[in-house]
Parts: structure tokens; C-alpha cells; sequence
């Protein structure tokens, strides 16, 4: 369950959406107003709920299309095991939130082969077990010394009551079409002191921005279904009633996906539209959006 995070879109014909959905893929509520269109023939919009701040697609795709979609994802580029140019950069940040533990838990949902969180543990030089949970697990990364790496591909195949020291979600919750109830797995999955981390597109205000210049901004449909920007996050405690055990780390934008070397003018173009946000308040390009937090219970 990952993708590249500049796949093009693709026009689904109606057969291979489902209906009109009445609200918020998140947290339910009908209160939602369109904010950009994501394919016009036949119309599917994006719509950001005034509950939760989610920005979620007006029809999902169905399970086959989506399974042809990544099906032949697959077959296309094989090689592309992480969504990062360069995974020990972004490994090298979880780690920062990860608890001080020489053995590390860990369950990775969309995690590929493994390779970030074996990074993780290689950057905390800790010991540990890995669960990833992922849709493609014909390749498993190498882990250093001590760690483990296994695969399932469901997260109902984790014990409801399994306690890890980390669970990650690093952009893989856009792609979900039944987001909310993981997402809660997830969170119940995180032992006490433990870290939840999530990183996630936030593209809703280039979108907005395009519109209004009526220019197309590609939001990456049907792998794309959701868009989570920092007031989501922010406000997930108030109807996530899982987050009240937990203690925000960090809620801010996620790192650049690209490297300088392998894509230079890309990085440079994420990293400066990113920049103002050091400086201005609520500056909103930032292209993506991360949070980490840490359970107390
Ligand atoms: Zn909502």
C-alpha cells in the first residue's frame, strides 16, 4: 500500500467509482464543502469537512479499480521501494521521536520492504522486531544486526492488544478508503510510552490556489484519497478518542521527499515553497504535513 508521491493521476470512469458519498471519509460528519475538483468527467471533488479538517475525494474508487491501479503500479516500477529519495534522512527524523529504548517494537503500516524502520532501529543502534504491514511484500530490506523484519498484510492480522514502541504511518494514510478505523488501530497498537508517527500530503492549498488561477493541480487520484493539513491534526483529540492518552511531539510540515542530488530542482522547489513557514504563521505550502506523539498510558 504505497506509491510514488508524484504518480499521475488517472481518470476512473464511472464503473470504477463507487457513489456519492453523503460527508467526511473521516470522521462522518455531512458537514463538507467541495474545495477543488480532482477529475471532472464524471465529477469527483475533493471536499474538506468543517468537523475535522479532513480534505477527502466525493466518490472512491472501487476495490477493483484500485487493485488493477496498484496492480499494475507494481508491474510498472518495481524497483520503487520508498516514496523518499533518500530513506535514512526521514529515518534519521523518526528516530528523533522514538522512545530511548535499546529494543524497539515497531509496526510500519505501508512500510514496503522495511527499509525506514530498519533505519530507525540503525539509527537509535537498537535491537527489535519490525511488523510491516503492506499490500506488496515480495521484497524485505536488509536489517542491521538484532532486528527482525516481518510481513503481514492486513492490519487485522496484528493482535488488537500487540503493544509497539513505534507505529508508523508515513504516507500511507491518503490512500486508504477506510481511513478512520486504522487509524484508531494504529493509535491503540502504541504501548504506553511509546511513539505514534504520521506524515501525510497537504496539498489542498495549492489546489485551492490553482483553481482560483484556474490552472489543474494534479492530485495524484485514485492513489491519493484523502489530504490531512496541520488544523486535522491539530484537532484529531476531538473526535479520536484514542489521542487523549497521548502527548503531542510534533505537529509540522513533513520533510522534503526528494533529495538535492537526485532530483535538484524538485528539492529546491519543495524546500523554498516549505521555508516561510519557519517565519509566517500558518503559512500553508508546505506540501505535506507530519505528526508524531507520544502515548502516556
Ligand atoms: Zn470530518
Amino acid at each position: 500500500m504505497k506509491v510514488a508521491a508524484f504518480h499521475a493521476s488517472r481518470c476512473l470512469p464511472d464503473g470504477d467509482l463507487g457513489p456519492v458519498r453523503a460527508g467526511c471519509l473521516w470522521c462522518g460528519s455531512s458537514d463538507v464543502r467541495p474545495v477543488a475538483m480532482v477529475q471532472a468527467e464524471p465529477e469527483v471533488e475533493l471536499r474538506r469537512c468543517r468537523s475535522c479538517a479532513a480534505s477527502s475525494v466525493s466518490r472512491l474508487p472501487t476495490p477493483e479499480a484500485l487493485d488493477h491501479y496498484y496492480g499494475s503500479y507494481y508491474e510498472g516500477d518495481a524497483d520503487h521501494a520508498v516514496t523518499m529519495d533518500d530513506p535514512t534522512r526521514l529515518a534519521a527524523r523518526i528516530a528523533g521521536y522514538a522512545p530511548d529504548r535499546r529494543h524497539l517494537r515497531v509496526l510500519d503500516l505501508g512500510g514496503g520492504d522495511g527499509t525506514i524502520s530498519a533505519e530507525v532501529l540503525r539509527a537509535r543502534r537498537a535491537a527489535g522486531e519490525v511488523t510491516v504491514v503492506d499490500y506488496d511484500h515480495r521484497r524485505t530490506a536488509r536489517p542491521p544486526a538484532g532486528v527482525t523484519i516481518d510481513h503481514v498484510t492486513d492490519l487485522a492480522e496484528v493482535p488488537a492488544d500487540a503493544a509497539f514502541d513505534l507505529v508508523l504511518a508515513s504516507a500511507v494514510l491518503e490512500h486508504l478508503p477506510e481511513p478512520a478505523p486504522v487509524l484508531s488501530g494504529l493509535l491503540t497498537r502504541v504501548a504506553p510510552g511509546g511513539t505514534f508517527y504520521a506524515r501525510a500530503p497537504f496539498v489542498e492549498p495549492f489546489l485551492a490556489v490553482g483553481r482560483r488561477l484556474g490552472m489543474t493541480i494534479d492530485f495524484t487520484f485514485p492513489a491519493h484519497l484523502s489530504d490531512l493539513g496541520p488544523a486535522f491534526w491539530d484537532g484529531l483529540g476531538a473526535w479520536e478518542p484514542e489521542v487523549k492518552r497521548f502527548d503531542v511531539l510534533a505537529s509540522r510540515p513533513s520533510p522534503v521527499e526528494t533529495s538535492l542530488r537526485q532530483r535538484p530542482a524538485r528539492t529546491l522547489v519543495a524546500a523554498a515553497a516549505k521555508a516561510p513557514w519557519h517565519v509566517v504563521k500558518g503559512w500553508p505550502f508546505v506540501g505535506g504535513w507530519e505528526w508524531a506523539a507520544r502515548a502516556t498510558r
